[in-house]
């Protein structure tokens, strides 16, 4: 086996980077290797050791707030769970510093994603706002079956359910089973998607994709795209029941990312589900 690919984690003192640092410890996705902490200078946790701050045991790793320096260290890849500020931040000194870099964060607005874009250029980029196989297999269910049953009579709906802190909706994964669905449709989301549906609504249009958001308790997220026609209902469900699914979701990206050509990939490249998927 060769030798292990570095990882510097931006956002180490969070809950997805203390997932990471944990999980890289516990060889959930073998051939890594902890190399670098990074997250706020203002973070309490700044100078702790990231293997230990995350519950396991001491890695030799210290959490630090200079991202410069944990650069010029010369990671194979940096995995980003910070915020949508901060990772627009770092995109121009990831292209800079010439590192592989796996994005989780999410809120990016339209100028956010655009620096993620132009960083793309000069180095891989891996960018999904949910990095589990499951659901990124269902992204792929969802697109293929409603290209087979599109102008066939079929309805297609979207119900997320989500633990009752979540603060957006629907749910950033159901607006991109929209866009999955809407792609095997042929249609544009924009034009079809209806949030929601309450009073007189009339009649339901065929060219339509509803989305339903249930907030309630502790719900991880469970998403179901049904497609509803005269006389039967295919469902395609996900469950989420631990967020660890993301985390070696991203830990997969980062294994897979070094040595590729500057792009933006998504995880159906990363997981092979994509046609013509770099290998
Ligand atoms: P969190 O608030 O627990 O952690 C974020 C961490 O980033 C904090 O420790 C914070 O101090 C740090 N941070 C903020 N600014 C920073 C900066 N300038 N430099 C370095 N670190 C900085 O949040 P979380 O639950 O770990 O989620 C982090 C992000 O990942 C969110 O955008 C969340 O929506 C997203 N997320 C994505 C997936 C996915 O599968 N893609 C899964 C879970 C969460």
């Amino acid at each position: 086996m060769g030798a292990p690919t570095k990882v510097l984690v931006v956002g180490a003192a969070g809950r997805m980077g203390q997932a990471i640092a944990r999980l890289i410890a516990t060889g959930a996705i073998p051939g890594l290797e902890l190399a670098g902490a990074v997250d706020r200078a203002d973070s309490p946790l700044i100078g702790q050791d990231a293997g230990a701050a995350a519950g396991v045991r001491p890695l030799g790793v210290k959490i630090s707030g200079d991202l410069d320096a944990a650069l010029a260290a010369r990671p194979d890849v940096a995995v980003d769970f910070s915020s949508h500020a901060a990772t627009a931040a770092a995109a121009p000194k990831m292209a800079a510093a010439g590192i592989a870099w796996v994005v989780g964060t999410t809120g990016l607005g339209p100028d956010e994603k655009e620096a993620i874009a132009q960083a793309a250029q000069k180095v891989p980029v891996v960018l999904s706002a949910n990095m589990s196989l499951g659901v990124n297999l269902l992204f792929a269910l969802v697109e293929q079956a409603a290209r087979a049953l599109q102008g066939r009579g079929y309805d297609c709906e979207i119900i997320e359910r989500h633990h009752r802190r979540k603060k957006d909706a629907p749910s950033g994964t159901a607006l991109f089973l929209g866009e999955a669905a809407a792609k095997g449709y042929g249609w544009n989301l924009r034009e079809t998607a209806v949030d929601g549906r309450s009073g007189l609504p009339g009649e339901r249009p065929e060219k339509e994709i509803g989305f339903h958001a249930v907030r309630g308790g502790d719900i991880v997220g469970d998403h179901t795209v049904l497609f509803a026609a005269d006389g039967e209902c295919v469902e395609l469900s996900h469950r989420a029941t631990s967020r660890d699914t993301l985390a070696i979701g991203a830990l997969r990206a980062a294994a897979w990312l070094p040595g590729r050509a500057p792009a933006l990939y998504g995880m159906g490249d990363v997981l092979g589900l994509n046609p013509g998927s770099p290998a």
